[in-house]
C-alpha cells in the first residue's frame, strides 16, 4: 500500500505532536505510532517542565543544566532551550494546558540539582496533562492523520535524501512517501529489563539511522533514575518522581541511616544507592516522605500515593522500597540546532535525537521542554524550506 503525504512523523509523544501543531495547516501530515496514540513516555512524565523564571534566573539555570551534564552539553543548544522556554510554556497554555497556581500565579517546584524552584507542574501527572491536550488539538486538525499500531521498519533513501518511510500495520506493508520525515520515536528503555519506559520504545529510529550511515552521538549516555518503586513483578518500573525528594523526601539504608544528599544530580544519587545496596546486601533502599506535610503529599503527588497504595504501601505512613532503573537516553541521532540530521529532508526530535542539551546526564524536567523547543524549531525549518520550494 502506498501513501503520499507532505510530512511523515514517526511518534505521537510530545515532540511529534508539537512538530505537527507547528507545521503549516495546508500541508498533509501523516503521524504513525507503534502502539495506541496515548502510549508514549510523554504521558508518563510526572515531575514537571522547567522554565526560565526571569532574566536573573538565566545564569543559574544554564549552570545547573551544564553541571548536571558534566559540562559535555552543547552550549548553543542549552541557550536556545532556556531562551525559548517561556514562549513554549505560553504555547502550551494556549492549547489548554493547566499548571499549578498559587495566589493566581504559576507555582514552581524544585527537583534534584536545581539551585532554585523553576519547574511547572500539574499534580504528579504533568506529562499526561501536556500530552493529552496536544493530542486533542492535533486530532482537531483536518490536515493531520494519525495511524495507530503502525510500526516504522525503514526509511526510503533516494539520491542521498530521505523520501519517506516504510512501515508495517498488522500484516500490511506500507510505503509512506513524504517531502520531509521526522523521527520522534522516543527512547530505548524497551531494550532493558528494568526501565521506567514503555517496553515498545526500543530505539527503532536509531537502528534505521545506523543502517543508512546517519550520524549518531553518545550512544553510551544512558540515564538511570535513582528512585523507582521496588517490585519483584516483571514489566515497567513505576517512577517515584524526583520532585518528591525536591519537596523533602529522604533516602535511608537498611539500618535507617541517611547515606547521600538526596538533591544531588541523578547519576550521583544512583551511584550512591547502588553502592549502598551492595554494602547492605539488599535489592533496594528506603525512601521516606515523612518530612513532607501530609496535605502536600496528597495534593502534589496523588498518582504516586495511589500507585503505592495499590502495591501495598501508604506513603503518608510508611517508607517505600526504591531501586534505580533505566530512565532516559541522552545520546541519539545527531541533530543541529534546527533538528536536522545528517541526511537531507530527515529531522529527529525528542528523546530519539541528540542536540546536546543534556550532555552526559539530563537535569530533571529538562526533557519535555527540550522536546518541545526543538520540535518547534524543526517545524520552523521545514516551513521555511517549503516556502522556498
Ligand atoms: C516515568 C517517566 C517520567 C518522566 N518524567 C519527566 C518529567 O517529569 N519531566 C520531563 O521533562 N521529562 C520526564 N520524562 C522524560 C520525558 O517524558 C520523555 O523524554 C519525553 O516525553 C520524550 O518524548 P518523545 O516525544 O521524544 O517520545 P515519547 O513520548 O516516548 O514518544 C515516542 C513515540 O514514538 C513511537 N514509536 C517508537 N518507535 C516507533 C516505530 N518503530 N514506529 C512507529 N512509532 C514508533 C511510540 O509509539 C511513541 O508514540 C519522564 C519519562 C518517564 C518514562
Amino acid at each position: 500500500m502506498k501513501i503520499e503525504t507532505d510530512i511523515v512523523i514517526v511518534g505521537t509523544g510530545v515532540s511529534g505532536l508539537f512538530a505537527a501543531l507547528n507545521l503549516p495547516k495546508d500541508k498533509r501530515i501523516t503521524m504513525i505510532t507503534k502502539s495506541d496514540a496515548e502510549s508514549s513516555d510523554s504521558f508518563l512524565a510526572q515531575g514537571g517542565i522547567c522554565v526560565l523564571r526571569d532574566e536573573e534566573d538565566y545564569d543559574s539555570y544554564f549552570e545547573d543544566t551544564m553541571k548536571a551534564g558534566h559540562y559535555e552539553n552543547r552550549k548553543e543548544s542549552v541557550d536556545i532551550m532556556i531562551r525559548s522556554s517561556r514562549e513554549v510554556i505560553d504555547d502550551l497554555i494556549s492549547f489548554g494546558v493547566e499548571f499549578e497556581k498559587q495566589d493566581g500565579k504559576l507555582a514552581y517546584t524544585r527537583e534534584g540539582a536545581h539551585s532554585k524552584p523553576r519547574i511547572l507542574y500539574h499534580e504528579d501527572i504533568t506529562g499526561k496533562e501536556i500530552t493529552s491536550k496536544l493530542l486533542a488539538a492535533v486530532r482537531k486538525y483536518p490536515n493531520v492523520e494519525i495511524r495507530e499500531f503502525t510500526e516504522m521498519t525503514d526509511l526510503i533513501e533516494e539520491n542521498g535524501r530521505c523520501a519517506g518511510i516504510t512501515a508495517r500495520c498488522e500484516d500490511k506493508e506500507l510505503e509512506i512517501r513524504a517531502d520531509f520525515t521526522v523521527f520522534a520515536s522516543g527512547g530505548i528503555g524497551g531494550q532493558y529489563k528494568h526501565s521506567t519506559n514503555y517496553p515498545h520504545l526500543t530505539g527503532d529510529a536509531l537502528t534505521v539511522a545506523k543502517k543508512h550511515g546517519i550520524r549518531l552521538e553518545h550512544l553510551d549516555y544512558v540515564q538511570i533514575h535513582p528512585t523507582t518503586l521496588y517490585s519483584e513483578k516483571p514489566g515497567r518500573r513505576f517512577l517515584i518522581s524526583e520532585s518528591v525528594r525536591g519537596e523533602g523526601a529522604l533516602l535511608y539504608n537498611k539500618n535507617r541511616e541517611r547515606f547521600v544528599d538526596e538533591l544531588l544530580p541523578r547519576d550521583v544519587v544512583t551511584k550512591a544507592i547502588n553502592k549502598q545496596m551492595e554494602l547492605d546486601g539488599t535489592d533496594h533502599v528506603w525512601l521516606s516522605l515523612e518530612p513532607i506535610p501530609k496535605e502536600t503529599i496528597l495534593s502534589h503527588f496523588p498518582n504516586i500515593c495511589q500507585r503505592c497504595l495499590e502495591e501495598g504501601y501508604d506513603v503518608t505512613k510508611e517508607w517505600i522500597p526504591v531501586v534505580p532503573a533505566q530512565h532516559y537516553f541522552m545520546g541519539g541521532i545527531w541533530v543541529d540546532s534546527e533538528s536536522r540530521t545528517t541526511m537531507d529532508c530527515l529531522y529527529a526530535v525528542g528523546e530519539t535525537s541528540c542536540n546536546g542539551v543534556h550532555g552526559a546526564n539530563r537535569l530533571a524536567s529538562n526533557s519535555l521542554l527540550e522536546s518541545l523547543v526543538f520540535a518547534k524549531r524543526a517545524a520552523g525549518d521545514m516551513k521555511q524550506k517549503m516556502g522556498e520550494q
